[in-house]
């Protein structure tokens, strides 16, 4: 089984308009309503290829009580922690041939002893159901800053079997991960524009990606940048990577990074080879892109898609 820990779900929900008239009223037919946050939209896609997973996530207040009655319907498992703090709310808007605009809330604020009880809480989970796959997902409030960091200390310290840690965190949070945190996840996804925010630099082009990853050669084993419609940059161990995808007929594409992360755990737990886990991963992010639903693949888009995937090594260190 793997487990995904979501700090931050949300309840989303997706409207399509042909134009999007901004400082204007907008009138959208209902939109398609379903449960999010990364991690939540990544476990959803291991169910899709039939694995075991759990959701480990917090939940609160009115939202909170929708968000559970919505994953009553999904095909994985999840385990709550109740918060003081209402849920929040994401809104997309698919708009003007292609674009999309998102509207997030922030998060939760977590207490010391909230923080305790999650630790606790994970530590137990992993136990009982011996579980070596672990996704962290998503933001956690701006202020609990080295909370991922001290996640992953007693991840790699009070787990008595080796597990593989995967993060997929952007901003200071991925900064204090990468920089300064002593022990090390086993994989990291930022997508182009996150993984600039890591240097203080605007990174556009998959060329630039390849520069900065033979220049600061960062020690955690496996680092996918994806690069959106462009595919992927990829270090994976000692290699980098650079990972082409087929031109689809374009859906939805929010959520693909984590349909992409959901992938990368399903290969993981499948002991995959290095090629076969940036083709898994790719085909799920490429899967989710050409459906509504956030998260959602379908087993026959992603055994499609696998076959056509490339993937050119380019950078021996
Ligand atoms: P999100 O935050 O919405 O989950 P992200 O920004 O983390 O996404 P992206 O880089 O946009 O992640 O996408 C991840 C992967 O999904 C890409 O590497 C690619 O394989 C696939 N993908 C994304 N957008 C498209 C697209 N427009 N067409 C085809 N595939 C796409």
């Amino acid at each position: 089984m793997i487990l995904t820990i979501t700090l931050n779900p949300s309840m989303d929900y997706i409207y399509h308009i042909d134009h999007f008239n901004l400082g204007k009223q907008n009138r959208f037919n209902t939109p398609t309503k379903m449960p999010g946050g990364k991690g939540i939209n990544a476990s959803r896609t291991i169910a899709s290829l039939n694995t075991e997973v759990l959701a480990f996530i917090f939940l609160g207040g009115t939202n909170g009580k929708i968000i559970y009655k919505e994953l009553q319907k999904e095909k994985f498992s999840n385990y709550h922690i109740k918060i003081e703090e209402e849920s929040r709310n994401a809104i997309t808007i698919m708009h003007d041939n292609e674009t999309h605009t998102e509207i997030v809330e922030k998060g939760p604020l977590i207490s010391e002893e909230k923080k305790i009880e999650t630790f606790n809480s994970i530590l137990e989970i992993i136990s009982a159901n011996h579980i070596n796959i672990v996704s962290v997902n998503g933001s956690v409030n701006s202020e609990n800053e080295f909370f991922y960091n001290e996640l992953l200390e007693v991840l790699r310290t009070k787990i008595n079997h080796e597990i593989i840690i995967l993060m997929d965190v952007s901003k200071e949070k991925l900064k204090n991960i990468v920089n300064k945190s002593k022990y090390r996840p086993d994989f990291i996804k930022p997508n182009l524009f996150e993984f600039g925010e890591l240097y203080d630099k605007e990174i556009t082009e998959k060329s630039e990606v390849i520069e900065m990853l033979k220049l600061h050669n960062i020690d955690i084993p496996y680092v996918l940048v994806s690069c959106g419609g462009d595919g992927a940059v990829a270090k994976m161990k000692n290699k980098i990577y650079d990972v082409s995808i087929p031109s689809i007929q374009l859906v939805n594409p929010t959520g693909s990074g984590d349909a992409t992360v959901g992938g990368v755990a399903y290969s993981f737990e499948n002991h995959f080879s290095d090629e076969e886990i940036l083709r898994q991963a790719m085909a799920c992010g490429v899967a989710n892109a050409m459906e509504s639903g956030v998260g959602v693949v379908s087993q026959e888009n992603v055994n499609a898609i696998s076959k056509q995937i490339t993937i050119k090594e380019v950078h021996s260190f």
